[in-house]
Parts: C-alpha cells; sequence; structure tokens
C-alpha cells in the first residue's frame, strides 16, 4: 500500500525525488522541483550581448536539460519553460516570433527535439508567434564531438529557409549553447531572408573557457 501511494505523489521533474506532502509551498520558478533542486539553481542568468540563458550549462541546470532532452515524459520541460518567462518578462525583452533551431536528421527520428518543444513552450506561455522558419538541409557531423574551429565550418550552410511564418522580428531558440556556431549560422540565413533577428533565448550557455 505504501509502495501504491508513492506511485501517486508528483516526483520533482530535476531528480525524480518524491515531492512530499507538507514540504513547504513552493514558490515563483522553483515551484514544481524538490528542495535540493532548488537551492542548486542558479542564482543569475547569463546574458551575452542579446543572447538570453537561464543559467550556465553546469550543475542542476546541466542535469535538468540532458534530462529534458530525453523526452517529454521527464516533466523537465514545463518548470523550465515557466523559468525562461519570467526571465523574458523581467529583462523586458521585446516581442518576437519565436524560431527553433532545427533538430538533426538523427534527433528527427527520434522524434523529440528539446528546442522545438521549448519554443511551443514559450509561445504558450508568452502569446508570441512560434514559426519554423528554418530547415536542415544537410547531415552534418555531430557538433558535440567538433572543437570551436571545426562547429563554425561544419554549421556553414547547415540550414535553408523553412516556411514564412508571420511578419516580424525573430528570436532563435535553442537549449544549449556553445560556441554560438549553430545560432551564428542561423542567424545569418533568417537575415539574408530579410528578417530582423532579436537574438536568441536559450536554457543554457556553456562555460565560455571550455573551448
Ligand atoms: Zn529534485
Amino acid at each position: 500500500m505504501a509502495f501504491l501511494d508513492a506511485l501517486l505523489l508528483p516526483a520533482c521533474p530535476g531528480c525524480s525525488s518524491l515531492l512530499l506532502p507538507g514540504q513547504p509551498s513552493l514558490a515563483g520558478d522553483f515551484r514544481p522541483f524538490c528542495r535540493a533542486c532548488r537551492e542548486e539553481w542558479p542564482a543569475a542568468s547569463f546574458t551575452l550581448g542579446n543572447q538570453h540563458a537561464l543559467g550556465l550549462y553546469e550543475g542542476a541546470l546541466k542535469k535538468w536539460v540532458l534530462r529534458g532532452k530525453e523526452g517529454p515524459s521527464s516533466g523537465v520541460l514545463a518548470p523550465l519553460a515557466d523559468a525562461m518567462r519570467a526571465r523574458i518578462l523581467k529583462l523586458e525583452l521585446p516581442r518576437g516570433v519565436l524560431v527553433p533551431v532545427p533538430a538533426s536528421l538523427e534527433r528527427r527520428r527520434r522524434g523529440w527535439h528539446l528546442a522545438e518543444a521549448l519554443a511551443g513552450s514559450l509561445a504558450d506561455r508568452l502569446g508570441w508567434p512560434r514559426a519554423d522558419l528554418l530547415r536542415r538541409r544537410l547531415f552534418r557531423k555531430k557538433q558535440a564531438l567538433l572543437g570551436a574551429q571545426e562547429r563554425r565550418l561544419n554549421m556553414r550552410g547547415a540550414f535553408k529557409r523553412g516556411r514564412r511564418g508571420p511578419p516580424g522580428p525573430a528570436w532563435l531558440v535553442d537549449d544549449v549553447r556553445t560556441t554560438g556556431a549553430t545560432l551564428s549560422e542561423g542567424s545569418r540565413v533568417l537575415s539574408e531572408s530579410g528578417r530582423r533577428v532579436r537574438g536568441s533565448l536559450l536554457l543554457a550557455q556553456a562555460p565560455l573557457q571550455a573551448f
């Protein structure tokens, strides 16, 4: 019976530990996470020029992003999107068309792409349009295996224009920014199609010293 009770308790999307009744009420960005995860939450968002991330890709945030990449069942997307919405409103970022960085073909075959899911969740929460203005052109080498210079070369020509979408400036949406090669290539293709790019909205920024 205790086992069945446990199955009905909500679990922390960050670490799967059960959220026990009687835990202090959770507020703000941290609502569905357990206390341990909330304490690991990055204290400040990370902004680099016009690129805005929830924090650095390390610690709890890295753990949650990795869970989010696995698929929709982790439940981690909703709280992360809530937190991003809060940061976007706090920074008073202007409205824009949310454009997910498209999945590689390999990932598309797996049927779940965190950047696309995130763009949809943000569109729902902010009431901004989401449009697939970019498409992958060719199969590319896996970016994660490459260094900074190789990433830039590998991404060149990786995208082409996708659907037309609603008018107005765009925000690129991605899960993790590493060197920025993917985002600058996406930005370039959008700009060449006459679309102004405001910047990018990201879950996490890889620590810069890693490159
Ligand atoms: Zn947790």
